[in-house]
């Protein structure tokens, strides 16, 4: 299997299941962590969102869905009928979720409008989705935490990253420090042209000397924009120890034949799932 690698920090590991292809990253990894962030194969859709669509609203037959959230499940090691949703807006709104919100979103439904999810509790896996917006990955392995937040540019801009750390801090009793995160698969810097609005959001979020990390101006009101880096940006501030820290090195528009990339298929696409999942205690 060739991926194309942004960069060569090593900060995706690839798994196979049974045909199910999914990623994790090394620092969640090495704290025992159950996650994984879906891709296009191992799934039974057709088409555009063949063959690993997790969405119920993009065209899809509702058993095909059912079968790939059974089959990313199984590979990824959680029960899918436990499974909350997030209902995303691009907007900063997180939700703390717990056993009595099992199943919503896949059998019942979830509450809408929100980015982000967290939980201190075992066996509640939580399900956000993506196909180029920043999925943003969080274990506290002191408090037993798990969240994740969906950090698109509007997200990026409103800094949902940090509102997650200052959220842990809050209703779990997290320190920052202790918080093992990962920027995970989405569209890297040379694939994400973004215009003056989106710049002008970034200029107002950002003080002027991160603006060269952040874009680069081609001129008509044109930019790179480094969605990655941005958020390396908000969660080192926040008080996440690089040390601590994935950064992603697959964009999904670069690898658009494994991952889902709304910019690359103009948005005929399906949905990728990121899960994230606390295990109960075996002693
Ligand atoms: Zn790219």
């Amino acid at each position: 299997m060739e991926w194309n690698y942004a960069n060569k920090n090593h900060s995706t590991i690839i798994n196979e299941k049974n045909g199910v292809v999914y990623l994790t990253f090394p620092k969640l990894a090495a704290a025992g962590v159950r996650h994984g962030f879906s891709t296009r194969m191992g799934g039974v859709s057709k088409g555009y969102l063949g063959t690993m669509n997790l969405s119920f609203t993009r065209g899809d037959r509702e058993e095909n869905v059912r079968e790939n959230f059974r089959r990313i499940a199984d590979a990824i090691g959680f029960r899918e009928e436990q499974l909350v949703f997030s209902a995303q807006v691009h907007e900063t709104k997180i939700r703390k979720v717990t056993a009595a919100n099992r199943g919503e979103g896949i059998t019942k439904e979830t509450a809408p409008g929100i980015d982000g999810l967290a939980t201190d509790e075992a066996d509640v896996p939580l399900y956000t989705s993506y196909a180029d917006c920043v999925p943003l990955l969080f274990y506290d392995p002191q408090k037993k935490v798990v969240a994740m937040a969906h950090s698109g540019w509007r997200g990026t801009a409103a800094r949902i990253g940090a509102k997650m750390v200052h959220f842990m801090e809050k209703e779990y009793g997290s320190r920052a420090e202790n918080i093992i995160a990962a920027v995970g698969p989405s569209i890297c810097r040379k694939c994400y042209e973004v215009s003056e609005d989106v710049a002008q959001a970034f200029r107002e979020a950002f003080r002027p000397e991160q603006f060269p990390l952040l874009f680069d101006e081609k001129g008509q009101g044109k930019y790179q924009l480094d969605l990655w880096e941005a958020n390396r940006i908000i969660l080192t501030e926040a008080g996440i120890l690089p040390e601590h820290l994935d950064v992603t090195d697959l964009c999904t528009c670069c690898n658009h034949d494994k991952l889902f990339s709304h910019r690359a298929s103009h948005g005929k696409r399906g949905n990728m799932g990121c899960f994230m999942c606390l295990d109960a205690e075996t002693e």
